[in-house]
């Protein structure tokens, strides 16, 4: 029962001061029990938006205690752009005696500037500013993210402050670390942007060596879009400003917009070249140049306009232009473009990271792991896809060069083949037309037998043939007897005519013998018959002889009686002289035969 009454009156007192206080310190205070390593602090947290940056930090805490600070709505710590300045109050009970020093972290690391007022029970008030208009050194950790070394002493109730003012996006993440639950925080969260930049470099790298030895424009392209969206990534998970531009705020605010241009010049570029848009969508490769200019012009802009209007603007921007890149691969695909398949896939990984974190930005989606990491996870995937994309499509293109290369080759080949088949069958026409001509040229127009030209090659030939073989060669000169008086009686035509047929009949008796027989000249036809001696010539020129007496010729209608004269001689192995005096001795023969009344066979002996 002793007890019972001081009980009340406590509990009278708290009401008291919960009532004075306006309802709100009591529930409000967060208390850090022994065994906690972190609490984060958007549920305990309560807001006032000071959109004309009219208040002190004297006039935040007066509206503390007027209880005019309200919780986040919805319990986001998220607001999208804003303008003026956001105030944030939170109080704190320490109960882990063993836990005196925490560290209050913001885990966005865009926030313009950040004051933190730490208010302890003995009136006392502590400040601390941090945020990217400050140097990075001014930074209690160097630490990507803002953060401040707070004292809570145990059982000590500290009211904490917090006043935001940032033309970037307002998110204002607060959470309370020990400092070895932020050592492990951060180790494991370097850790995972070491692994995430590690990808981009090898990307990086790998993309290089191939762009300098293939020479494909398309990989330049790839690597000012990975080397632009990792200066995006770097500058917002805040390690452009502690690695690159610790001191200059300038670069700070200005680098977001700046990368992001870059990154979409480089992104469009990149799939203008790939999806080959100028030879396959004249349409789509305007509407990529005009997004191109775009982010050009804005580039340049954003050196001059404020970071609250070009941020928000290429923030904006980065959705229309990777929806359109998107739009750009299905219509691509649709025009049976295999490669944008890989592409879309890629970009949809892309896409839905980027999209993701632009909600955040914009305070539509709430800030989770998965939001937050999403542009890294979707992007690294997004880059490796882009790279194996690429080399599917060097890899097609070589294949096409290849089979195209292997066509020409097989197309000139076949093409020689043909040539070569034409001229083949030209020059057999031309042997063929040449030993035609070679053969008319040797030949008596009228009669077809042997021309006398062709008769003294040949003779010169059996000539020699007969000296080496040491075989007699007999010589016919034979001669139509008063061949005149045909023509003159019955014409010169008849007078063909009967030649030819007294040529053929010479011929057939000449058939058995292995004779060459000729048109000497007129009605003159001379045969050379090797091996033969005289006294066979003499029966063959007689057979000859009989051959055209015995029967008349016909010729036109007319049977007209014919004979002939002919002169024997034959050439002994041994015998002097030329082919001059072969024909001088058989002519004398035929003279002779002549002299001796016609249709008769005489030698040069019996000339002689
Ligand atoms: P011989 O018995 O002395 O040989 O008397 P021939 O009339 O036969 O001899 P000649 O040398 O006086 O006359 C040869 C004739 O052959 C003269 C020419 O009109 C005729 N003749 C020569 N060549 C041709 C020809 O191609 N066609 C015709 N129709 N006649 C020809
Ligand atoms: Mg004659
Ligand atoms: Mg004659």
């Amino acid at each position: 029962m002793q007890g019972t009454v001081p009980t009340i009156i406590r509990m009278a007192c708290l009401l008291l001061a919960w009532l004075l206080c306006g309802g709100t310190l009591a529930q409000d205070a967060v208390e850090l029990q022994p065994g906690t390593s972190s609490i984060h602090l958007s549920p305990y947290v309560r807001y006032h938006h000071d959109p004309d940056n009219s208040y002190g930090p004297e006039d935040a805490w007066r509206q503390v205690g007027r209880g005019s600070f309200e919780p986040l709505p919805g319990g986001r710590d998220a607001f999208g752009f804003q303008t003026g300045t956001f105030w944030f109050h939170v109080a704190v009970v320490n109960r882990d005696p063993d836990e005196p020093r925490w560290l209050l972290v913001q885990a966005y690391p865009l926030s313009d500037r950040i004051d933190v007022y730490a208010r302890y029970p003995d009136g006392r008030v502590v400040h601390h500013a941090s945020g990217d208009s400050l140097p990075f050194s001014s930074r209690s950790i160097r630490y990507r993210h803002p953060n401040f070394q707070l004292a809570f002493p145990p059982g000590e109730r500290v009211e904490l402050l917090v006043r935001v003012r940032s033309e970037s996006s307002m998110q204002v993440p607060l959470t309370l670390y020990t400092p070895k639950a932020f050592t492990e925080l951060s180790r494991d969260a370097q850790f995972a942007i070491g692994i995430y930049y590690g990808i981009l470099v090898a990307l990086f790298f790998y993309n290089l060596v191939l762009w300098i030895s293939l020479r494909d424009s398309s990989y330049f392209w790839y690597l000012m879009h990975l080397c632009a969206f990792g200066l995006v990534l770097f500058t917002l998970n805040g390690l452009g400003f502690e690695y690159l531009w610790p001191d200059s705020p300038w670069l700070a605010d200005h680098a977001v917009p700046m990368s992001i241009c870059l990154a979409l010049i480089g992104m469009q570029q990149f799939s203008r070249v790939f999806l080959e848009l100028p030879k396959r969508w004249p349409l789509g490769n305007v509407i990529s140049l005009s997004v191109i200019g775009f982010f050009a012009g804005l580039f340049i802009a954003s050196i001059w306009l404020p970071y609250h209007v070009a941020t928000p603007l290429a923030s904006r921007a980065v959705l229309a232009g990777v929806l359109w890149i998107a739009v750009a691969c299905v219509v691509m695909l649709r025009r049976g473009y295999v490669h944008a398949r890989l592409f879309l896939l890629a970009w949809a990984m892309f896409l839905v990271g980027t999209t993701a974190f632009t909600l955040v930005a914009f305070g539509v989606l709430p800030k989770t792991l998965v939001t937050e990491y999403g542009v890294q996870v979707g992007s690294a995937l997004e880059m490796l896809l882009l790279s194996v994309a690429l080399g599917h499509r060097y890899a097609a293109l070589r294949n096409e060069n290849q089979r195209i290369i292997s066509e020409a080759n097989q197309l000139l080949e076949r093409k020689v083949a043909q040539r070569t088949r034409e001229l083949r069958l030209a020059l057999l026409q031309l042997e063929e037309a040449h030993r035609r001509l070679r053969e008319s040229s040797r030949r008596d127009g009228l009669t077809s037998l042997y021309n006398r030209s062709h008769f003294q090659e040949s003779f010169e030939r059996l000539l020699q043939e007969s000296r080496s073989t040491r075989r007699p060669l007999s010589l016919l000169m034979i001669d139509l007897d008063h061949f005149k008086r045909i023509n003159d009686e019955h014409g010169h035509l008849v007078g063909d005519e009967v030649l030819r047929r007294a040529a053929r009949r010479i011929g057939q008796a000449l058939r058995p013998h292995d004779a060459v027989l000729a048109r000497f000249g007129g009605e003159e036809f001379v045969a050379a018959l090797p091996g033969t001696s005289l006294n066979e010539a003499v029966a063959i020129a007689e057979d000859i002889r009989q051959a055209l007496v015995n029967e008349p010729c016909e010729a036109q209608g007319l049977k007209l009686r014919i004979s002939a004269s002919i002169g024997v001689h034959t050439i002994t192995p041994d015998a002097p002289g030329d082919i001059d005096d072969a024909f001088g001795t058989a002519d004398k023969a035929l003279y002779a035969a002549k002299a001796n009344g016609r249709d008769c066979v005489r030698t040069s002996i019996t000339a002689a």
